[in-house]
């Protein structure tokens, strides 16, 4: 019997291969999630390490131990997916753990994060020390990384170290940083302004819903008198949301809805 081979099918799961020495080889990859990292101004592309897809540019900066908690560094289309990923995590001071407060798969037990990452990961779902990972050491990819204080819920970045990139952490000088301490403080008063937001949108949808509903009983409703009828009617027409006011040339009527669009996939960042 012939001895068994590792297989030599490339690809798989991409996350298998996080325990790997990082190549040191670079291919132009998926843009990070970091402003100024593209190849050129106006390239859509970055730099990564072919083995584990990990920005050169923010290699760079975390074996020289830079960490950042400062969410305008990153392209502005993914700040309000930062802000949703830091309102789960229970941020405490830099020398305790933060715990997930996050979806926790049932079956798994597993911590997850969900966002999708084309070109990086087939996965939509995350590991969140990953994702603490990414949005505070750098755009690393599937780099491991692993916790100093081995509590699997825990999201502290200076708990968490990017594995087998040779980074340089020193512990006593980031509890110490000023500046890391205000950028914890802005990142704790963005996560309140964007939960607030999400809030009021929330509840604008919530409103909005309701009106309908109650608009609708009201008009199917025999009982109803002819004032509130005629009031309905009025404001409808001053809303421009009657039925006669819509123009039969408005093709959006016959619009597809936009997840059949398969030119244009909604993109859930
Ligand atoms: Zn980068
Ligand atoms: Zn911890």
């Amino acid at each position: 019997m012939p001895e068994s081979q590792p297989s030599k099918k490339r690809g798989g799961h991409a996350y298998g291969r996080r325990n790997q020495q990082m190549s040191n080889t670079a291919e132009e990859g998926e843009l990070c999630i970091y402003s100024g990292h593209s190849l050129g101004r106006f390239s859509s592309h970055s730099m990564r390490y072919d083995s584990h897809q990990a920005c050169t540019r923010c290699v760079a900066s975390a074996r020289e131990g830079m960490l950042s908690f400062d969410v305008d560094r990153l392209l502005k289309k993914y700040r309000p997916k930062a802000l949703k990923f830091w309102s789960q995590v229970d941020i405490g001071s830099p020398d305790e753990c933060w715990n997930w407060n996050g979806v926790i798969n049932p079956r798994t037990k597993q911590a997850q994060f969900a966002w999708r990452r084309p070109g990086i990961s087939s996965s939509t779902q995350h590991h969140p020390q990953r994702v603490a990972m990414w949005l505070t050491w750098g755009d690393l990819g599937f780099t491991g990384v692993k916790t100093t204080c081995g509590n699997k819920y825990c999201c502290n970045p200076f708990h968490l170290i990017p594995q087998n990139i040779g980074v340089f952490v020193d512990n006593d000088t980031y509890l110490e940083s000023f500046e890391l301490a205000c950028q914890i403080h802005t990142l704790k008063q963005q996560i309140a302004e964007y939960v607030l937001e999400e809030a009021i949108k929330e509840e604008a949808k919530k409103a909005e819903k309701l009106d309908a509903e109650l608009r609708n009983g009201m008009l199917l409703n025999p009982d109803t008198q002819f004032g509130d009828r005629f009031e309905a009617l009025v404001t409808d027409f001053l809303s421009g949301a009657h039925i006669s006011q819509l123009n039969p040339d408005d093709s959006s009527m016959f619009k597809l809805p936009t997840d059949n669009d398969a030119e244009n996939p909604t993109d859930n960042i």
